[in-house]
């Protein structure tokens, strides 16, 4: 079930005024804006129609309040561990699809309500319009599920039977429940970003396996409840078990991506790259490492500020995970310098992807306001065994190439020409170093000394046709 997909939306671009700083929904673009005032001021008065319809019985409240206190319990149990940023999931649902299923329509729509506020008060703290977006979602969805639940099963003992009918109508109601919650999720984050499409929030492969596992869940936690509320006590520690694996292994994940890119973040990529090139060792193969540094991106900053900044560095990384095969280990290894580890790549295909990377980001159109902007790259490669062996003999050889790149005018795929196999390694040339650094680097001397006159591959008339030409971020043409 969706039901804990919760809403996360970017600021939009541009300069955010005070208003928008106290009321972060105001800087949201505006159809997004309407689309979830829309979706809270239906849940406000479905809850406001309902609630007047709803007869309050005692035993009703009793049921919502043990469902209500397992999900507490589950956010308790699992609150140390924290809870991933941006869209996450949880199976809180669990708790939530049960009240549709067993209480009147006015109980699903209250559910989301005070777990959310547990959630944002010792959980995560995120802004306000969040929470109650995420909270109308799960009650439109957990009204759906009520409304076509009752109305097709008369009597509640038909469920506690465990009737094929009332089976079914439960599985039916929780499919609905995911559906529902899954599509209001998935147009508010569409209207956020125009650019997110449709496949990549609904269709994907773990959140559908996620949805399977909480509709399960929900039914079954559904059955238990309705046969005995005290049964509840015997669903609650597997949930809570399945919940914390869950969150997890989002944080694991979360914690190995560099989180504006989504690619590697530098730790990680040098783990993963030293590992490759022990494998590569052991096999004779050869791999080539590209480093890729975005070309006077102080300027894009200082000209179109930094969330224009940041929107290059994601489009820059798209490019890369589309251009780069799967098993290419690609990150950032800070600011506006990439890493990309090419398994099995000789100095031609090497050669041969960076100089596509340089091309294909150099096409690259990123809106802003009143202009398209571009940019370009200069790349430095370096091939194990042919100008060093090991992790930080390659990352040395790159990165002085990459500085040659630079000296010789930016946009441009660099290649030390002297091989650096045998040489001693430079102490000037540490592992974590951060962009800047070469430009920072006095190593005239380094330059010289290890890698001689870098073979440099010319710019090569770019296959865009109105792409930037020369070095630097130009402008392509006013779109106001
Ligand atoms: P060069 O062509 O020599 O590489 O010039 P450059 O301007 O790209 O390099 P420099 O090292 O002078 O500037 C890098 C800039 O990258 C400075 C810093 O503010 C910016 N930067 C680093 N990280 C981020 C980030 O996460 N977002 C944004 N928007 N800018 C960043
Ligand atoms: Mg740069
Ligand atoms: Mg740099």
């Amino acid at each position: 079930m969706a039901t804990t997909r919760h809403v996360s939306v970017k600021a939009r671009d541009g300069g955010l005024s005070a208003l928008a700083d106290r009321w972060p929904l105001l800087g949201q673009r505006w159809p997004l804006v309407v689309y979830l005032c829309g979706i809270v001021v239906l849940h406000v008065a479905g809850t406001a129609f309902f609630g007047s319809e709803t007869i309050i019985r005692w035993v009703d409240v009793a049921t919502f309040a043990a469902l209500m206190a397992c999900g507490a319990v589950c956010i308790e149990a699992s609150r140390r561990l924290g809870m991933p940023a941006g869209v996450s999931r949880d199976l809180l649902s669990a708790w939530w699809l049960p009240v549709a299923l067993l209480l009147p329509p006015f109980y699903a729509l209250l559910a989301p309500i005070p777990l959310q506020i547990l959630l944002q008060t010792r959980v995560r703290q995120t802004v306000i319009y969040r929470r109650v977006c995420s909270s109308a979602a799960i009650g439109l969805a957990g009204l759906t599920a009520s409304l076509v639940f009752h109305g097709n099963v008369e009597e509640l003992s038909e469920l506690r039977a465990a009737t094929p009918s009332a089976l079914g109508m439960a599985v039916v109601s929780a499919l609905l429940f995911t559906v529902i919650n899954t599509a209001l999720i998935a147009i508010a984050a569409h209207l956020a970003d125009p650019d997110v499409g449709w496949r990549a929030v609904l269709w994907n492969r773990e959140s559908l396996l996620l949805d399977g596992v909480e509709l399960c869940l929900g039914v079954l936690v559904g059955l238990a409840c309705g046969l005995n509320v005290a049964l509840l006590a015997l669903t609650l520690p597997p949930v809570v078990l399945l919940q914390r694996s869950l969150l997890h292994a989002q944080l694991q994940a979360a914690a190995r991506t560099d989180p504006k890119t989504g690619l590697l973040n530098a730790a990680t990529w040098q783990r993963e790259a030293d590992t490759e090139i022990v494998r590569a060792r052991r096999t004779g193969d050869t791999l080539g490492l590209l480093i890729i540094d975005i070309d006077h991106f102080k300027r894009v900053n200082d000209q179109y500020g930094h969330l224009v900044g940041d929107q290059v560095l994601i489009e820059v990384a798209n490019v890369l995970r589309a251009q780069l095969r799967e098993y290419d280990v690609v990150g950032r290894f800070g600011g506006e310098e990439f890493v990309v580890l090419l398994p099995g790549a000789d100095t031609a295909e090497a050669r041969r992807v960076a100089e596509r990377l340089r091309q294909r980001i150099g096409c690259m159109a990123v809106p802003t306001d009143h202009e398209v902007i571009t940019v370009t790259v200069s790349v430095g490669v370096a091939i194990s065994n042919v100008h060093g062996d090991d992790l930080l003999d390659l990352l040395a050889a790159a990165d002085l190439a990459l500085y040659r790149a630079k000296e010789l005018g930016r946009n441009r795929t660099c290649l030390p020409a002297s091989p650096l196999a045998g040489s001693a390694t430079p102490a000037a040339a540490p592992i974590g170093r951060l962009p800047g650094d070469v430009t920072d680097d006095p190593a005239g001397e380094l330059v010289g000394e290890l890698v001689g006159e870098a073979v440099t591959e010319q710019a090569e008339p770019s296959p865009c046709p109105d792409a930037a030409d020369g070095d630097g971020n130009t402008l392509r043409g006013d779109t106001s």
